[in-house]
């Protein structure tokens, strides 16, 4: 590895999420509840050529995985040539290339990203009943993604996991029924605590159902056993079954356990902006800077310079807290 980006607290930045798109087809309660705000024009989004320059650029400097996000990231129709050309970064040090979805397109195109180069995948489901599916993601496709789920596994986009954001009154109580769904489908099930990213501004800490009281649901019927105490920069306190069943639990819990002391992430927006903490209320145009034609050395200057401004923390619990403007659809999940 030629270099390492660290910020000013001395954090190395190893993982980039990029958004592909602001586009959703789902309106999930927690994110955008309201429908897509005016799409940006097409002109401001990164092309696939853009996207791959830059991430070049980031393997360069140490960004040994890449997550695909959005929006939902498979609405953009090249995104097996964006898989596809950030794939052969793997020769330069990219260890890791991965995809956050809400499903909807797999049945069909799960192998075609498999294809492309993709490692693995994320999948987002947030009940495993039809009707609390559709009041929380807005759409009546619960089948449909099960059926995307099924077709990643026989890409062998393995191991898959599952996100489910637990929110109060909605379906806390099927988490122990999720931890039942990732020992039958040996999948990594990800509880994710509800942040204050929806568009409609919301949130409320009433809702939110803590990493804590989802462990005591899954205990309540499945014994757990920590897999690493020493997390690294992972998101997730993760979990095996104590009996030795397939599948993994992890608890993500930024709200109520922040893990901001390890983070190694950063976030490039569909229309081209660096973000240096999911709620940051500034961006920094990567974009701009790329159009404008400056060389590859001053790109790099510019991105070394923007993760000196990391923060150092997330600022959810303090009183003064403002949310950011844009919604987890715009940041890139
Ligand atoms: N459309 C894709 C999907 O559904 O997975 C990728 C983008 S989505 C923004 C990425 C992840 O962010 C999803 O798992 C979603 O549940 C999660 N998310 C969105 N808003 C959230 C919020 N307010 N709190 C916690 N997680 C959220």
């Amino acid at each position: 590895m030629s270099t390492t980006l660290k910020d000013s607290y001395n954090r190395p930045i190893r993982d980039l999420r990029v958004s592909l798109t602001d586009r959703c087809n789902f309106r999930c309660f927690y994110c955008l509840p309201h429908g897509e705000p005016p799409i940006a024009p097409k002109e401001q989004m990164l092309s696939y050529e853009e996207i791959e320059y830059v991430c070049d650029i980031f393997v360069e400097l140490g960004i040994e995985k890449i997550r695909l996000t959005g929006g939902e990231p498979m609405m953009r129709r090249d995104i097996e040539q964006i898989i596809f050309k950030l794939a052969q970064l793997k020769a330069n040090g990219l260890r890791d290339l991965a995809l956050t979805t809400n499903g909807y397109f797999l049945p069909h195109r799960a192998l075609s990203l498999k294809d492309a180069g993709l490692d693995r995948i994320t999948i987002s489901l947030d009940s495993l009943k039809r009707d609390m599916f559709r009041i929380m993601t807005g759409v009546d496709v619960l089948d449909r993604v099960l059926e995307g789920i099924a077709a990643a596994k026989q890409a062998g986009l393995q191991p898959i996991k599952i996100n489910a954001v637990i929110v109060r009154g909605h379906n806390e109580e099927e988490v122990a029924d999720f931890a039942a769904f990732a020992r039958e489908h040996d999948v990594k099930m990800r509880f994710i605590e509800f942040m204050p990213l929806d568009s409609g501004h919301d949130w409320s800490r009433e809702d939110v159902v803590s990493g804590r009281e989802i462990r005591t649901r899954i205990e309540g019927r499945f014994s757990l056993e920590p897999i690493d105490v020493h997390r690294g920069s992972e998101t997730a306190s993760r979990y095996r079954f104590a009996d030795g069943a397939p599948g993994e639990i992890g608890i993500i819990a930024p709200v109520t356990e922040p893990f901001c002391g390890a983070c190694s992430r950063i976030r490039l927006t569909a229309d081209g902006q660096i973000r240096t903490c999911l709620f940051s209320t500034v961006e920094h145009s990567l974009r701009d800077v790329v159009r404008d034609g400056a060389s590859r050395g001053e790109i790099i200057d510019f991105i070394e310079s923007v993760v000196m401004k990391k923060e150092p923390r997330h600022y959810i619990n303090d009183p003064g807290f403002v949310a950011p403007s844009r919604s987890m659809s715009f940041i890139g999940g």
